[in-house]
């Protein structure tokens, strides 16, 4: 079975971006199932000879209940159900925000293997941008570059590592 990894975070961090480049293979196939899975894509990716299953979810925003981003909320947590990893995305240029404390919790309560990923960091040094995510408690933080590719091939090795 491949194994499904699930990106969440709070909007605009990178999710959507980290997701393309995953899926952006040859093989990639969207396997997104209508009316069940708004605000949820499905795309196959492959590292070396790794194949995965990466899920993107539209936004976390647990604080709110009510309408369209309660939906978002609810998406997610149906995708963190789903998942064999997960992967939390931060922004590592805007900083630790009082959001990603919140969404933290929640991801280390469902006991999910987990790994906190800090996008947004082309030109910085990874030490440096890192530091203050440690005290989010999900273990060492993962710096890389969705847009531009820095250390996402190494960032998925280590996650399929497990399987
Ligand atoms: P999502 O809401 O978490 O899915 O975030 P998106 O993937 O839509 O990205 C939000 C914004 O961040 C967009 O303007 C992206 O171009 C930008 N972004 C995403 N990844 C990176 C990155 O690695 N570096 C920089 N500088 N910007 C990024
Ligand atoms: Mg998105």
């Amino acid at each position: 079975m491949k194994p499904t990894l699930v990106l969440v975070g709070r909007p605009n961090v990178g999710k959507s971006t980290l997701f393309n480049r995953l899926t952006r293979s040859r093989d990639a196939l969207v396997a997104d199932i209508p009316g069940l899975t708004r605000d949820r894509h499905y795309g196959h990716g492959r590292i070396g000879h790794r194949p995965f299953l990466a899920v993107d979810t539209g936004g976390f925003e647990p604080l709110v209940k009510d309408g369209i981003v309660h939906e978002m909320a609810r998406q997610a947590e149906a995708a963190i159900a789903e998942a064999d990893a997960l992967l939390f995305i931060v922004d590592g240029r805007t900083g630790l925000t009082p959001q990603d404390k919140v969404i933290a919790d929640l991801l280390r309560r469902s006991g999910r293997p987990l790994h906190l990923v800090v996008n947004k960091a082309e030109g910085m040094d990874r030490a440096v941008v890192g530091a203050e995510f440690h005290e989010l408690g999900c273990g060492e933080p993962r710096v890389i570059s969705a847009a531009h590719g820095d250390g996402v091939n190494e960032l998925i090795d280590l996650v399929l590592e497990a399987f």
